[in-house]
């Protein structure tokens, strides 16, 4: 029997994150992943991280993004300290390109950047032709993001396993959870093939995955995927800053890599990506950097962005269990909330007070639609 004070099930960066926070909070920590940590959406990811959030209409939402945005130097630094990895985490600002490219239209998203009193910088055309000798647009206008920042994923999930396990977080990883002990409301034992695990707290952390547990528990966790599949190429010369124009996207890497995302597709967790779209991603690109037009992809992916019908994550205690708790369905933006996110998950199962309200990340909402459904 594996015991420990909190048991993760799920070792992306929001388990990882969460572990991180425990067990420098003095709890011990197990994490048990059904393959190798860090290999699914936290590791395909773009890695983007905004300096707070415009397109959800929620406070608790925008204040989680600026709290996270804040958190990251920081981090970057601990983990560069504990593991001897440099997670690439940078300010190298966004442009942010209007959707249609001939017609002014960021005017409102510029006032909802400022609103929150974060940097940004309307560009005209003539700041647009002086931005980078290799980039290349129509468009009348646009804005820019000084305080956008970006982490280079892979690393950075590499970077918290290898933190963890220096402060003694367990690791189990290829752990196929194969049934789950209730007893009087609450998670007894988890068994796999190999181990039991016993947790006075248990966190769900299984992105994509994490409705699968409604049956277990007998209750609705609405997350379900989103593919997005990137293409990666190499630049002779990097241009500095990322750049966005709806929600396809443009990253580049210190090394000269650049990611060309994303798509937004409902396919379930199929994995097999079109070479079509390859092209298509390959064309947006070279749209905006024609140098891309002449390069060859060096990899392309696909990964499931965890998401919830109203689009906020969800944080908190799963209705009816005592013990246990999920941290998921962070969509578009898990990467950059993680550090946040593990934050409060830590902060709640510590019973310290959070400078966020949780209310609105609360699992009973979903809950709550259920019963009000049943009623009927
Ligand atoms: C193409 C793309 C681009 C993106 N770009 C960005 C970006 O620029 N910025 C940003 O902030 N976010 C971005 N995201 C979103 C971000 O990657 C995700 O929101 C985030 O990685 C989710 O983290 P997670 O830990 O919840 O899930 P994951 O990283 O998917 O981890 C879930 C873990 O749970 C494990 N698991 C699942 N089921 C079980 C089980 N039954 N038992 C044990 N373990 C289990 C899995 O093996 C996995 O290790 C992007 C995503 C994609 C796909």
């Amino acid at each position: 029997m594996i015991t420990s004070d909190v048991l993760i099930i799920g070792g992306g960066a929001i388990g990882l994150t969460t572990a991180y926070e425990l067990i420098r909070r003095g709890h011990s920590v197990a994490v048990i992943d059904r393959q190798a940590v860090g290999c699914e959406s936290s590791w395909a990811g773009a890695g983007m991280i905004p300096p707070g959030e415009i397109h959800l209409e929620n406070s608790s939402y925008r204040k989680i993004a600026q709290l996270s945005s804040g958190l990251w130097a920081e981090l970057a630094e601990s983990l560069r300290a504990y593991s001897n990895i440099d997670i690439e985490y940078r300010t190298c600002g966004a442009l942010v390109l209007p959707e249609d490219q001939k017609i002014a239209t960021t005017q409102s998203e510029v006032e909802l950047w400022q609103q929150q009193k974060i940097p940004v910088k309307r560009l005209n055309r003539e700041d647009l032709n002086s931005f980078h000798p290799k980039f290349n647009s129509p468009a009348v206008e646009a804005y820019f993001l000084p305080t956008q920042a970006q982490v280079r994923n892979p690393r950075y999930v590499n970077a918290l396993k290898v933190t963890c396990e220096q402060l003694g977080v367990q690791f189990y990883q290829h752990e196929q959870i194969r049934e789950i002990k209730i007893q009087h409301g609450q998670v007894a034992d988890i068994l796999t093939d190999t181990e039991t695990f016993n947790a006075s707290q248990i966190v769900i952390a299984t992105g994509a995955w994490t409705s699968q547990f409604a049956d277990w528990f007998e209750v609705s966790i609405p997350v379900e995927p989103i593919r997005g599949q990137i293409v990666l190429v190499k630049l002779s010369e990097v241009f500095p800053s990322i750049i966005e124009r709806g929600k396809c996207y443009l990253v580049p890497r210190a090394d000269g890599r650049v990611l060309i995302g994303a798509t937004e597709e409902l396919v379930g967790f199929d994995r097999d990506c079109e070479a079509e779209t390859v092209k298509r991603l390959l064309a947006f690109g070279a749209e905006l950097i024609p140098e891309i037009g002449d390069l060859q992809v060096e990899k392309s992916w696909c990964g499931f962005r965890p998401v919830t019908p109203d689009h906020l994550p969800v944080i908190g205690f799963v209705p009816g269990y005592e013990n246990l708790l999920v941290n998921s369905g962070h969509y578009r933006a898990g990467l950059s909330l993680s550090p946040a996110s593990g934050l409060v998950m830590a902060q709640l199962i510590c019973g310290e007070t959070t400078e966020l309200n949780l209310e609105d990340f609360d699992p009973e909402r979903f809950h709550l639609e259920i019963s009000s459904n049943e009623m009927l």
